[in-house]
């Protein structure tokens, strides 16, 4: 038996990944190419300019690493983090605590400001502990993916733009579903993943730097301690007239990035937000008409990705095991402290559309 002849459809409603939309299928198996082929070349280099342009900035290193959202996050810190640096993590959820994890591995000296998991990140406490230290990179996840916490990127970047820190954001729940303008809000070294917004399958992590990240990396004592994400010598392959090996790069993953990219920018950027927004408000009126209610306040609730509190006395592994097996529906759970305590719901991507929305409300009417 082979086991990809029976694969069911599942409409993806979890955290990631999202659903896939036909054309980013069939862009996926064209024909695989050399990976220095000028055919190739030149998708690469378009590629590049529709990343600019969805992380709207004009940053020249911005390409997609081969690897998934954590690769991009290991990316940014292997590059700018050397042993003893200040780094400071806003921390509201597991991904946060993620970024702690991966900047204390590399020597980083590293203070935290932690927040309630379901609420923001407090600027006034960011403001009271930069004047404090002097940090060399303070970083946060915009959309918290654990939680379905917003947090202010763009406010706390104000707080950086006239100093020496490197402003380090995590969108890869963000990009394509809400607005992430990277030069505008000061951010300078920024990472997503495909599966969320992008709605392609998971696989390459989108990253930009800006030209202050880019001279601190310039700039290193030391070498970067890892050579498969060593930007340095990638760049060698992404940019410039003749182009260099480094490893060797998942080309028919770039092929579907490339069309995932297409048409996120066919539809417009304001109008995949737009449409986001109103899925998430179709989504949590039907929620509400069956009495279920959200676990994060109204101003702070990011439309992609949708916490719900489980009733007391509601059997929430069987909830979501129903949805699967009888109505071919996922949706996720809660991690670490949330974990039995909410469902997350994803209406990521290609997933955003009310028949989809439509659907999960009358399963959940059913199964509850
Ligand atoms: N950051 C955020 C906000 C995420 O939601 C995720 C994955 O869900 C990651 C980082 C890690 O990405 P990946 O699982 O693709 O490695």
């Amino acid at each position: 038996m082979n086991l990809l002849d029976n694969i069911e459809e599942i409409l993806l409603m979890g955290p990631g990944p999202s659903c896939v939309s036909d054309a980013v299928y069939s862009a996926l198996s064209k024909k695989t190419l050399g990976h220095l082929d000028p055919h190739f070349v030149r998708i690469m280099d378009e590629t590049k300019v529709k990343l600019q342009q969805v992380f709207k900035t004009k940053n020249s290193l911005t390409f997609p690493i081969s690897g998934t959202g954590s690769a991009g996050m290991e990316s940014c810190f292997v590059n700018l983090v050397e042993k003893g640096d200040p780094v400071l993590i806003l921390i509201n959820g597991v991904f946060g605590m993620r970024m702690q994890d991966v900047a204390s591995r590399l020597g980083a000296e590293v203070d935290s400001l932690e927040f309630e998991w379901g609420t923001p990140v407090d600027i006034d406490k960011v403001k009271d502990k930069i004047s404090q230290k002097q940090y060399k990179i303070v970083a946060v996840v915009h959309a918290e993916t654990s939680t379905g916490v917003c947090n202010p990127v763009e406010d706390l970047g104000e707080l950086f733009k006239p100093t020496k820190t490197i402003y380090l954001v995590d969108a890869v729940t963000s990009l394509g579903g809400i607005n992430v303008a990277v030069d505008e809000w000061g951010v300078d070294a920024c990472y997503s993943g495909t599966q969320k917004c992008l709605s392609c399958p998971p696989g390459l992590s989108p990253l930009t730097f800006s030209d202050k990240a880019v001279s601190a990396l310039k700039n290193r004592k030391s070498k970067v301690p890892n050579w498969y994400l060593d930007l340095s010598m990638i760049i060698n392959y992404w940019e410039g007239s003749t182009r260099t090996y480094h490893h060797t790069a998942p080309i028919n993953m770039i092929y579907g990035l490339y069309e995932a990219l297409n048409l996120i920018l066919e539809e417009g950027l304001d109008k995949a937000f737009k449409r986001h927004m109103d899925n998430h408000r179709l989504l949590v009126t039907g929620l509400d008409e069956i009495g279920l209610k959200m676990l994060v306040d109204k101003p702070y609730r990011l439309p992609m990705l949708n916490s719900i509190l489980v009733p007391d006395g509601l059997d929430e592994a069987r909830v979501r095991q129903e949805l699967l097996t009888k109505y071919k529906i996922e949706i996720g759970a809660g991690l670490g402290p949330l974990a039995g305590k909410i469902f997350r719901i994803g209406l990521m991507g290609h997933t955003a559309r009310p028949e989809n929305v439509n659907r999960l409300l009358q399963a959940l009417k059913e199964v509850i």
